[in-house]
């Protein structure tokens, strides 16, 4: 995935249209890549038997595609192709701490996809999805580690949802009660911001001897970037 996308901008639908704080709304589909690319946790929202389940699940995402997977039994995995679903995925960046309790709020990037997934048979598409996954969450171990076998890949079933209609929301900044009565009140507002950090790799305890951390993995957490494109 690129920040420069070629698909065109997010437009919106009856769904995606932004009503409440339309300004933390964002159109520019760069933005939606970036969400996405900055997790790769997931909440894939569907309905079992009429009864809406909300999924957390790992996900990789192309400029135009959302993969998630799962066993073959998982129910929500096994009704979501062809049926409507919402994913989200958001970022909490900071908790906005204001001088009322009212004002209180959360800095965050989210987006949300609404779609029909498909199941994902073909098998050079399903490693290749399998692959997006896989590096998103953990770059560089789709080649270091064992490839899937075929039963491994008869009991997963990967879904692919197109990233035609999302919506992306950002909330950055300060509390807004600075300038207004509250301003005068002795209480301390600001931001306590909020990262999620790697910490430093610990071995399998049933780890053979010898068996080296690979490079990829041996650079330390705080000198990876965040972004690999920054
Ligand atoms: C971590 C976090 C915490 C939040 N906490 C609260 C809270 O406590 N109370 C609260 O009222 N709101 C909270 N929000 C904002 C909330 O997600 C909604 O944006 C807001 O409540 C407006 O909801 P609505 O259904 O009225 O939006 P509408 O404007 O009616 O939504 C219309 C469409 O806009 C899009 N949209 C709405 N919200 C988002 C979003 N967050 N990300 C991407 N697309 C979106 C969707 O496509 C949706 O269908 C929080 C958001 C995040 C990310």
């Amino acid at each position: 995935m690129t920040g420069t996308s070629p698909l065109p901008p997010l437009s919106a639908t009856p769904r995606t249209e932004h009503r409440r704080l339309r300004g933390n709304g964002r159109t520019d589909r760069a933005e939606l890549d970036a969400v996405l690319r900055a997790g790769f946790v997931c909440h894939l929202g569907v309905l079992v038997d009429g009864v809406p389940v909300v999924l957390p699940t790992v996900y990789g995402a192309t400029a135009d595609t959302l993969y998630f997977h799962g066993s073959v039994a998982s129910r929500s995995l096994r009704d979501s192709p062809g049926a409507q679903v919402c994913v989200t995925v958001t970022h909490v960046d900071g908790l906005v701490l204001a001088r009322s309790v009212f004002e209180h709020g959360v800095n965050y990037r989210s987006a949300m996809v609404y779609g029909v997934p498909r199941a994902v048979t073909d098998p050079a598409e399903k490693l290749a999805g399998l692959r997006v996954l896989t590096e998103q969450a953990a770059p560089g171990q789709w080649d270091y580690a064992r490839p899937p076998s075929r039963k491994e890949l008869a009991a997963t079933v990967l879904l692919a949802l197109p990233l035609d209609e999302a919506s992306v929301k950002i909330a950055t900044g300060f509390p807004e009660d600075g300038a207004g009565p509250d301003g005068e009140l002795p209480v301390w507002a600001g931001v306590l911001p909020i990262r999620t950090t790697l910490g430093a790799p610990v071995p399998d305890p049933a780890l053979r001897p010898g068996v080296p951390l690979p490079a990829h993995l041996a650079a330390r957490p705080e000198d990876r970037p965040a972004d690999p494109e920054e």
